[in-house]
């Protein structure tokens, strides 16, 4: 195996590993950043993106991925496809950390800044996956405009379902929340801001058996599973708020984490507990998990590193 030294490795390609970069290459840290499986991250699988400060007009997620790693490489990022298998994390301060790629190439990094992000779940069904971007969004933020005054429905209990179903009802007709149990999981005062709506229903035993419409979504099938009763409900906008899993596999054991698996920062800085390594975005965020702040951490994590590195001077 072939062995490279790094100054600063960049893993994960959503808004926080590219604003990383931007900040790492004019810095002179030279970075090289690895894509991972899924190039551009999550808003590669959004369409437009009209939140993100600076497009008066929107833009389209992937595009907008795509202008990220071309500013990013016009200050000498290096962006390679690839994917970090395996890491080796260095508990000196100054110390090297050791990092495989594609399970055959070896890379010696000093700093490390981890943006590999989160995956929103799924419920996994055949008819879902064919209307993902169709109708079927896991985020409402992003995508719940495109649905002004029409009837929509949203899947979950937890406090992100009752935060989206809250939003989507400022902006849509009719919001029907889908709770598989007979109680939310969400905080009270999140429950109580959803049930002083009007127009959210919540629907409780309630489990989607299948997600209706050929290019677009029409409608939901929704099986009770106290009456086993199934009912057709007509919408335009499915969105699912199951939860999102940090894409931190390859960290565990080394890192510290908390239950959910999200890297843990400390205080208001990008530091994880390995001098040296650093974390932006999702992966350390369950709260926000905007472009925008996933930036924004890019951003510090970068100029952490810069500092990190000045100090071992
Ligand atoms: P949670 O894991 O808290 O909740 C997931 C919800 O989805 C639960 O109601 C769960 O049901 C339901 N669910 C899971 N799988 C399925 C499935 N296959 N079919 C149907 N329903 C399913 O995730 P959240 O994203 O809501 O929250 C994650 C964390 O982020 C929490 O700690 C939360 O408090 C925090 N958060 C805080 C916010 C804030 O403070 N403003 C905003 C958003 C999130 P069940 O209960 O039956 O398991």
């Amino acid at each position: 195996m072939s062995l490279e030294k790094i100054k600063t490795l960049i893993i994960g390609s959503g808004p926080a590993g590219y604003t990383a970069a931007i900040y790492a290459s004019r810095a002179d840290l030279k970075p090289v950043l690895y894509t991972g499986l899924e190039p551009g991250g999550q808003l590669t699988t959004t369409t437009e993106v009209d939140n993100f400060p600076g497009y008066p007009d929107g833009i389209d997620g992937p595009k907008m991925m795509v202008e990220l790693q071309q500013q990013a490489e016009r200050f000498g990022t290096e962006v390679r496809i690839g994917m970090v298998t395996n890491v080796e994390l260095n508990k000196n301060v100054g110390g090297v950390h050791m990092v495989t790629v594609d399970n055959n190439k070896k890379i010696e990094a000093e700093t490390i800044i981890i943006s590999t992000g989160a995956t929103a779940k799924y419920l996994g069904l055949p008819s879902e996956e064919k209307l993902k971007g169709g109708g079927v969004s896991a985020c409402a933020v992003c995508d719940g405009f495109f649905y002004k005054g029409q009837d929509v429905a949203i899947v979950g209990g937890g406090d992100t379902a009752a935060e989206e179903a809250t939003y989507l009802s400022n902006i849509c007709s009719k919001v029907t929340m889908l709770v598989r149990k007979d109680k939310m999981r969400a905080s009270k005062a999140m429950q109580h801001r959803v049930n002083s709506r009007d127009n959210i229903n919540v629907m409780y035993h309630s489990e989607i058996q299948e997600v209706l419409g050929d290019s677009v979504l029409e409608g939901v099938r929704v099986f009770n599973n106290q009456t086993s009763k199934v009912l057709d409900i007509k919408v335009t906008g499915l969105f699912i708020a199951i939860g999102h899993k940090p894409n931190t596999e390859i960290f565990k054991g080394q890192l510290d984490m908390d239950d959910a698996g999200y890297i843990i920062t400390e205080g208001k800085t990008t530091h994880t507990n390995f001098p040296g390594v650093f974390a932006s975005g999702d992966v350390q965020d369950k709260d926000y998990r905007q472009a925008v702040t996933a930036a924004g951490t890019g951003c510090m994590a970068a100029l952490d590193a810069e500092r990190y590195l000045a100090g071992l001077e």
